[in-house]
């Protein structure tokens, strides 16, 4: 089934797609990996993407969606989890399209909604090594001592962007971006849950709410 994962920086969607991806053994992969994945292959597209890496460009919507594409032929049985696409409604559209034209049930749309201070409070509550990039979280994840690396005992700092007005400017422009890419997504494939949980605790509800859409992908396959 194609799962699409929304949610800020901070929601803890790399966790939960990872489990999503190892409970139903479907591949999980982030605009990132599909762009780095493919700019190594020996193709037209991979020496298309490699060229725009390469001279700091900005990767076009259509680019990406023809690697999507690619990647969900190569798993028509078990579907994809993506995280961060689509990026705007003319590519959630696009894919909508693709996965009709091809049979396929439109996708579920995973959002995990956790409010801003709470974001604000969970990525400013982080140190990072600068010697190891170990990274800590002092709500977690606490450092044996504090300041100071458990596997290097180098002294622990605050990233810039892990400050309180950058984090607010990042969620402001995630939910500029991805507010109109959300509200594409309505009816009984969209499930908004409360990520502001403990990461087994959000996981749980995720298993619940995509149980019965896993079920009917299974009988149609
Ligand atoms: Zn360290």
């Amino acid at each position: 089934m194609i799962i699409l994962l929304f949610g800020p920086p901070g929601s803890g969607k790399g966790t939960q797609a990872r489990l999503i991806s190892e409970w139903l053994s479907v591949p999980s992969l982030s605009t990132g990996d599909m762009l780095r994945s493919e700019a190594r292959q020996d193709s037209d597209l991979g020496r298309k993407i490699r060229e725009t890496l390469a001279e700091g460009r900005y990767v076009s919507d259509e680019m990406v969606n023809v690697i999507v594409l690619q990647q969900l032929e190569r798993n028509p049985a078990s579907g994809l989890v993506l995280d961060g696409y689509p990026r705007t409604v003319r590519q959630a559209v696009y894919l909508e399209n693709a996965l009709l034209e091809r049979g396929f049930p439109p996708p579920v749309a995973v959002h995990l909604d956790v409010p801003t201070e709470q974001i604000v409070e969970r990525l400013s509550s982080r140190e990072q090594c600068p010697a190891c990039r170990r990274i800590f979280n002092l709500l977690q994840q606490q450092p044996r001592s504090p300041g100071v690396c458990d596997d290097c005992s180098g002294s622990l700092v605050r990233r810039d962007d892990d400050k309180p007005d950058v984090i607010r400017e990042r969620l402001h422009t995630y939910h500029e971006l991805t507010g109109p890419v959300l509200a594409h997504y309505t009816g009984a494939n969209y499930l908004p849950l409360d990520g502001n949980r403990k990461p087994d605790a959000v996981f749980r509800d995720i298993q619940v709410s995509l149980d019965p859409f896993h079920k009917r992908w299974i009988a149609d396959r």
